[in-house]
């Protein structure tokens, strides 16, 4: 048996390598780890987490709005960009040293350094030159926002990275592309009080959504005056003195701060080393592995966004332990991907799993669609125009929920819960027999008995 320095190396130190690297090094395994940013990763650093925050800050003029239904004279206002960065960076320090602790703990070796392969068991740690060996190696380098360099003028734009660290909160943004970070961002920034424009290439924004949902949303985000471009792109970007012009393949200019580019991310993997060690890479530059997470290399695996297989946090790091169960518990694990309960971070929110009633419609020969829109409880003194929305789907053949879907206040919340009846198999009748909670925006999912419709054969009858 050959030996090497490490039993385990993980290249990167965000959701997938930390959770890897410190449940192995914590069974007693000698692990290295090293993260060229900061470890925490997109999520931590410079997505989920920041972006939640920033989604509660611009939620308060909003409830500055409503209080006065309640009772409330709310002074005047005022909103501060640096302060709320200021806050913002000092919770993600705080995250990012619990992280660090938490390899430390479990006696792991943390290299701050950028980390490529040299060959299949050999890793070179950038900053110092130094090669360490490992008997296995976990690749978890994640994604990067795609930076559209065709487009002309695209230096000129930010991406969400940037979004987290602007020096002054711009007075108006467009943003590019029509899926969770774009769709986020319009409304946080809407919400902060910056004019927003949103402008997204197909025919509705959302595109893998329940169409109830997406046209939802989008009609909420209008009425609060996000303006949605639908069916152009950006043709070019150019400065104009302090603002930038922007021109649409449809011909219209727009003047504005700043335009960001919310276009899907790639897979991180440029200058990896990976073919010197043997790893196979797809045309989007995804590492291909197989259902245990395994690359063409058999010792070498690869985890998370870096894959481009479900591109969510709490994915990778279940694709993490799954290769803990295979690798070090002899328990080979396929990581399910199945039924993933997800958010929308909009105002109002999503909160989905399972399918949408289009996609159950083209499965199934017959499906049954229960649907409930509803102004929420606090509209009613707040006065605010906004409708929730409500979606069951069922398989009429074996009467099981197929997808649920909500649009409005606490969407992601629900959506967890809901989330573990959709992968329970809970039939409309588990849910028929279930008592309400009263008074909840919740409650509607057990107390709509009727189907709205029905669509069979794919026409709605
Ligand atoms: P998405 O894949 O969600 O959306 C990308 C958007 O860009 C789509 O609307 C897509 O259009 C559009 N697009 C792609 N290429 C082009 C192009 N060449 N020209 C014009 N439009 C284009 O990616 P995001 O960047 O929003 O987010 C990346 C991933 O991060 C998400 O897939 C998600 O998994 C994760 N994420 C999750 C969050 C959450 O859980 N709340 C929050 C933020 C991110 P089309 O739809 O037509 O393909």
């Amino acid at each position: 048996m050959p030996s090497y320095d490490y039993d385990l190396f993980v290249i990167g130190g965000g959701s997938g390598g930390v959770r890897s690297g410190r449940v192995a090094a914590s069974m007693g395994k000698k692990v290295g780890i090293a993260e060229e940013y900061r470890y925490g990763g997109t999520c931590v650093i410079r997505g989920c987490v920041p972006k939640k925050l920033f989604v509660y800050a611009s939620q308060f003029h909003e409830h500055f709005e409503d209080s006065a239904g309640f009772g409330w004279t709310v002074g005047e206002t005022s909103f501060d960009w640096t302060k709320l960065i200021a806050a913002k960076d000092k919770e993600i320090e705080r995250l990012e040293g619990l992280y660090r602790k938490g390899l430390e703990n479990a006696k792991a070796d943390i290299f701050d350094s950028r980390a490529e392969l040299v060959d299949a068991h050999t890793v070179r740690l950038t900053k110092t030159g130094q090669t360490v060996t490992a008997e296995h190696i976990v690749i978890a380098t994640g994604g990067t926002p795609n930076p559209h360099a065709h487009l002309p003028g695209h230096e000129l734009c930010i991406s969400s990275n940037e979004a987290f660290h602007l020096e002054k909160l711009p007075k108006s943004i467009l943003i590019a592309g029509g899926g969770y970070i774009a769709v986020e961002f319009a409304n946080i920034f809407h919400g902060l009080g910056v004019e927003t424009t949103l402008i997204y290439r197909g025919k509705e924004i959302l595109s893998r959504f329940d169409g109830d949902l997406r046209r939802g949303l989008h009609n909420a985000m209008t009425a609060k005056g996000i303006r949605i471009i639908c069916q152009d792109i950006i043709a070019e970007v150019s400065r104009k003195g302090e603002a930038l012009s922007v021109a649409t393949k449809e011909g219209e200019t727009l003047h504005v701060d700043t335009v960001m580019l919310a276009l899907g991310r790639d897979p991180y993997t440029n200058g990896l080393g990976l073919e010197a060690a043997g790893v196979k890479t797809d045309a989007r530059g995804a590492i291909i592995v197989d259902e245990y997470s395994r690359t063409s290399v058999p010792h070498i695996f690869a985890l998370g966004d870096v894959t481009d297989r479900v591109q969510l946090t709490p994915v990778a790091i279940h694709e993490a332990m799954c290769f803990i169960e295979t690798v070090y518990k002899n328990n080979p694990t396929k990581p399910d991907h199945e039924l993933i309960a997800t958010a929308v971070f909009s105002q109002p929110e999503i909160g989905t799993v399972g399918l949408s009633e289009e996609a159950a419609a083209a499965k199934y020969d017959e499906i049954e669609v229960y649907r409930a829109e509803f102004r929420p409880m606090k509209a009613t003194l707040s006065g605010r125009q906004e409708k929730m929305l409500m979606k069951l789907i069922v398989n009429a053949a074996d009467k099981k929920v197929v997808g649920a879907h909500i649009l409005g206040h606490d969407a992601g919340e629900m959506a967890q819960l809901l989330g573990i009846t959709l992968k329970a198999g809970c039939t409309k009748d588990d849910f028929d027999r279930t008592m309400a909670v009263h008074p909840t925006a919740a409650e509607e999912l057990v107390t709509m008995y009727n189907p709205s419709y029905r669509i069979r054969n794919g026409e709605r009858v």
